[in-house]
């Protein structure tokens, strides 16, 4: 399945920028609906974080962020089709209405491009944030796992509306919320300071000076004025950066929280281009990410049979050697099946 840069250079369907979920679900579709695609991906999806997620449908013992994305490379796998790794460094949309997308030093073109580039979590600036995080310590998303904090005695980090909505959020799932502001200002309208208080979180905007782990816990965070508070779980509330560099050197029409405004068949304000998952405005979600991916396939082989006018398959005319599916030997002879 993995190509090299010189496989690459003839003129594709769609290049997939991005190989997180919503790239990789882009790219299974396409491959079942045979089109010439290639996928690159930096290696970097927010999705390898997750230690365990249980509520994503489908998996009743939970499924590791890892394991999910080797499951859908190996979906993928199944299909021919080209998957790069390294990094997109520029799109350019040409005079003919195609894209030229700069790869190393090569250039892959393509009538279609899909954006699935991801965000990235601003970590706290804490002592080893990014492995607490990996290990589960440090949380970043309520939706995800606030339902196994019920009753637990939470920090979030944050402050401002961000940082209140969230512990407001997780309030609805135990009574014990500290929210900690790591020495900035709370910031906070009256109105909010009100709704902070009525709902009984605390606040504390002492700088935190050391935090203790014991086995595969936070136990205790230690605060400059000498308070040390022990708890259950942190949430970090900081936000996150999209990755909107290709996006935004393209000129696309970019929300004000800096991701990309889509229509519903996920095209962006490029003729041809498309965005799928967090890089595009709303939820953050591994279930988001896919179905915007099987959006984006679905209007972009739509628009080609369009193009290209009824094909009818015969025997006589398989499909393309370099895309056909893998059939395990022993797989049963096809049979009629009706159309959805
Ligand atoms: C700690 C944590 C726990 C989470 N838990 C859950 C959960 O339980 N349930 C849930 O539904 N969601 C969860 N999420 C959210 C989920 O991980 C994301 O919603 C999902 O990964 C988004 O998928 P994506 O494909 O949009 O982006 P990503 O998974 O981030 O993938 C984007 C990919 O694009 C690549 N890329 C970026 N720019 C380029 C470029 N220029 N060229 C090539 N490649 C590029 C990146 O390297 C990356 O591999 C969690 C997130 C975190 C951080």
């Amino acid at each position: 399945m993995n190509a090299t840069p010189d496989q690459a250079m003839d003129h594709l369907d769609c290049v997939v920028v991005g190989g997180g979920p919503g790239g990789l679900t882009a790219a299974i579709y396409l491959a079942r609906f045979r089109r010439r695609f290639a996928l690159v991906d930096a290696g970097e999806s927010r999705a390898s974080w997750i230690p365990r997620s249980h509520n994503h449908p489908g998996f009743p013992q939970g499924v590791g962020g890892t394991e999910l994305l080797q499951r859908m490379r190996e979906q993928l796998g199944n299909h021919e089709g080209r998957v790069l790794s390294g990094t997109i460094s520029s799109v350019t949309c040409r005079p003919d209405g195609t894209f030229a997308l700069k790869y190393g030093r090569g250039t892959l073109t393509a009538d279609h491009v899909i954006l699935a580039t991801g965000v990235v979590d601003v970590e706290p600036p804490l002592p080893n944030a990014l492995e607490a995080v990996r290990r589960g310590l440090v949380r970043q998303c309520p939706i995800c796992d606030a339902y196994e904090m019920i009753d637990a005695k939470l920090v979030v980090i944050g402050r401002g509306e961000k940082g209140l909505g969230e512990a407001l959020f997780l309030r609805s799932y135990t009574s014990d919320i500290t929210l900690v502001t790591l020495g900035e200002p709370l910031d906070l309208s009256p109105a909010n300071m009100a709704r902070m208080e009525e709902a009984g979180i605390r606040a504390v905007e002492t700088p935190v000076t050391d935090i203790a782990v014991e086995g595969n816990r936070i136990a205790r965070l230690a605060f400059a004025d000498g308070m040390e508070t022990t708890f259950d779980s942190i949430y970090s509330a900081l936000g996150f950066h999209p990755r909107a560099d290709l996006a935004a050197m393209m000129g696309l029409r970019l929300h004000e929280d800096g991701r990309i405004v889509t229509d519903d068949h996920q095209r962006t304000s490029i003729d041809g281009c498309y965005a799928a998952g967090d890089i595009v405005t709303g939820l953050n979600q591994l279930g988001v990410a896919m179905a915007q991916g099987e959006i984006a396939a679905v209007d972009i082989h739509n628009r080609l049979r369009a193009r290209e006018g009824l094909k009818l398959a015969s025997a006589r005319d398989p499909a393309p050697p370099a895309f056909r599916q893998r059939v395990p030997e022993d797989a049963p002879a096809a049979e009629a099946q009706p159309a959805e």
